[in-house]
């Protein structure tokens, strides 16, 4: 049952490792928990194997760069499709020039996640110049590879606008935003819950919709302003898309993490936990 599911499969999310570098103050593994387990070269060989159509490969973490085997993953599934790559880039900003080059030759697209300009300021999340020296030196090898995805919290909706303007003066082609939710195990509530306030936020957004998957965030607008769930937009997980864990196991979604062939309604079982989800099955 499970060779016939994943002998479908076109888009793979694969979490590499749950290991980070960072300590967010809102991120979900405080919640979680985390494994040191990460994947090896041979779990992605059995990988390819197993899902022989697979062609889009979303890697995760934690922060993948913080595994040792990240640059020979990559280099693996660029051979057999497209490699995006979701990071904080901090490690990649201590990567020499030629070794940077080669992680980009092999990657489609990286997804950047970046709160803030405010360095000295900002405290839900460190080292944000260190992101955006990576952001810069990927941006000079090849703009098309860069997505910044702003993760909105109560700290830095003020300034989303002024975010967005200096993240288009580097050069940036690509934005995304990540509305964070509040997790049981911080005393910091981080969600923006206001109704009037997300509409401001999504104002701004459709402001510069040109940079944005507009698809995703009208899935997005839904859920968060019309408080349902876009029917255009149909999850696929456990149909053409899967999820590789960090200890080698093969799910429906990071969300349910039920087997595959078991999912059921989606509909269901969907929560905010999904909408990063469906910025992935619908990526442009
Ligand atoms: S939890 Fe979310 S991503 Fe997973 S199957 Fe349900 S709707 Fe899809």
């Amino acid at each position: 049952m499970e060779m016939q599911e994943l002998k479908k499969c076109k888009k793979i999310l694969i979490e590499v490792n749950q290991t980070c570098n960072l300590n967010c103050t809102y991120c979900f593994y405080k919640d979680y928990g985390r494994t040191s387990q990460s994947l090896t070269i041979n779990n992605i060989i059995e990988l390819l194997k197993k899902c022989p159509t697979a062609n889009e490969f979303y890697l995760t973490g934690g922060e993948c760069f913080t595994s040792i085997n990240i640059e020979n993953i990559i280099e693996k599934l660029s051979q057999k499709g497209k490699v995006i790559v979701f990071t904080n880039g901090i490690i990649l900003n201590k990567y020499s020039d030629n070794r940077l080059l080669t992680v980009v030759n092999n990657v489609d697209r990286f997804i950047i996640s970046f709160d803030s300009f405010d360095f000295k300021n900002y405290f839900c999340r460190k080292k944000l110049d260190e992101t955006i020296n990576t952001i810069e030196k990927i941006l000079k090898i090849n703009p098309k590879k860069v997505e910044v995805k702003v993760c909105i919290t109560q700290y830095n909706y003020e300034y989303l606008e002024k975010t967005f303007e200096q993240l288009i003066k580097l050069g940036v082609e690509f934005l995304s935003v990540n509305f964070v939710f509040d997790i049981q195990n911080s005393t910091i509530k981080h969600e923006v819950k206001e109704t009037a306030i997300l509409k401001n936020i999504f104002r701004i957004i459709y402001k510069y919709k040109k940079y944005f998957n507009i698809d995703y965030i009208n899935m997005l607008y839904d859920l968060y302003i019309n408080n349902k769930i876009n029917d255009k937009f149909p999850c696929l997980a456990d149909y053409s898309y899967y999820y590789l864990t960090s200890t080698n196991q093969y799910l429906i979604c990071p969300g349910n993490c039920k087997k595959i062939g078991q999912r059921g309604n989606w509909k269901e079982c969907f929560s905010k936990e999904c909408a990063n989800e469906w910025e992935i099955m619908y990526m442009r």
